[in-house]
């Protein structure tokens, strides 16, 4: 039987990659800093460990005393827009530390294949109508936050392991994924999520403010979706860093059209100032589909099992206040 760690096991799309691992029929060790907010894990087994500490990664990537095949790493100091741009410091340290120490201690106990959560947050802004990216066009690098320099700093980080240790390494570059268990509120929460908890709040009729004046861009992907991506990268000969994101381009005024015709509500948009971020994301899908991988879901199939988890979460939050 195959063994893979998840860091980041605890968070959202961690919580789904380990299902997709069982799935496979993988045995599976989740890691984090803290246990999934919202639902039992899937993984056979989750050790609470700070992966900032270098003990901490060594322990991780052993299963029963010999290394896992393969080590996902996906844990991060992460949230969406409102975060980005307030926790700099944090991201750069907290990150970059277990990408540091995650990649050296996979490297030393001979992990054989390593993955790392990238984010298409490398990428410089861009306009309606500009070109589809390539994974390329990362360079010259102008990312717009910290936490995407961050990201392109580990990606080196981890292709030099690969360069000069002789670890596999994989590297994905996430769209904006949204899903069931992901943070819905509290700051860290994305923009699908506040958006779905916005609408859950509102009255029929009602309004809701929204970051920007809604024409921004993005690509949001069903959260199955991503951790499919990310399983055929693994198993693909790409070693190249590769975007995974689903081909439907939407701007975030339509994402909120959308979660109000899901939720069967007639909402008004009020657009306020706050970090939109950069003004559009279009990029290349070739590389993944070059595996055979392909989106399965519409943004609309993605919002339908999505809204009535975050309803709920609304409701029973409400209940118990
Ligand atoms: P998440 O915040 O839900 O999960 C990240 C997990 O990392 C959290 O559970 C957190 O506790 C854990 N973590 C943070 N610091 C840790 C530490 N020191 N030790 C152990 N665990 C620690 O985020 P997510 O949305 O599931 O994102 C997973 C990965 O994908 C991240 O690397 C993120 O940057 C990347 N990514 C996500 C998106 C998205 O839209 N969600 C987009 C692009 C990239």
């Amino acid at each position: 039987m195959k063994t893979a760690v998840v860091c980041g096991a605890g968070g959202f799309i961690g919580h789904h990659l380990c299902d997709l691992l069982k799935t496979e029929g993988y045995f599976v060790r989740g890691v984090d800093i803290k246990e999934q907010e919202f639902a039992p894990s899937p993984a056979d087994e989750f050790a609470l460990l700070d992966l900032r500490d270098p003990d901490s990664c060594r322990q991780a990537v052993r299963i029963g005393g010999a290394a896992a095949d393969e080590v996902y790493q996906l844990a991060a100091d992460m949230g969406g827009m409102g975060f980005i741009h307030s926790a700099e410091c944090e991201i750069m340290t907290n990150s970059a530390l277990v990408n540091i120490h995650m990649i050296n201690a996979a490297s030393e106990a001979g992990v054989s294949r390593y993955f790392f959560s990238s984010s298409a947050c490398v990428y410089r802004d861009q306009e309606e109508g500009d070109v589809y990216l390539s994974e390329e066009d990362a360079y010259p690098a102008f990312p717009d936050n910290e936490y995407g320099w961050e990201k392109l700093y580990a990606e080196r980080m981890a292709l030099s392991f690969a360069r000069n240790r002789g670890i596999e390494v994989r590297i994905a570059r996430f769209q904006n994924c949204f899903g069931p268990y992901g943070t819905w509120r509290g700051g860290r929460e994305k923009a699908p999520a506040a958006i779905c908890r916005k609408v859950a709040m509102a009255n029929d009729g009602g309004e809701i403010e929204v970051w920007g004046d809604g024409s921004a861009l993005r690509v949001y992907t069903y959260v199955p979706d991503l951790c499919g991506g990310v399983f055929a990268l693994m198993q693909s000969d790409v070693t190249e860093p590769t975007n995974i994101g689903s081909d439907e381009i939407v701007s975030v005024d339509q994402l909120v059209t959308t979660v109000a015709d899901v939720a069967g509500k007639s909402i008004e948009i009020r657009h306020v100032e706050g970090p939109v971020g950069v003004q559009a994301r279009y990029h290349s899908g070739d590389r993944i589909k070059s595996t055979g991988w392909r989106a399965q879901h519409t943004l609309r199939d993605g919002i339908e099992a999505t809204y009535p988890w975050i309803e709920e979460q609304v409701r029973t939050t409400a209940m118990s206040a």
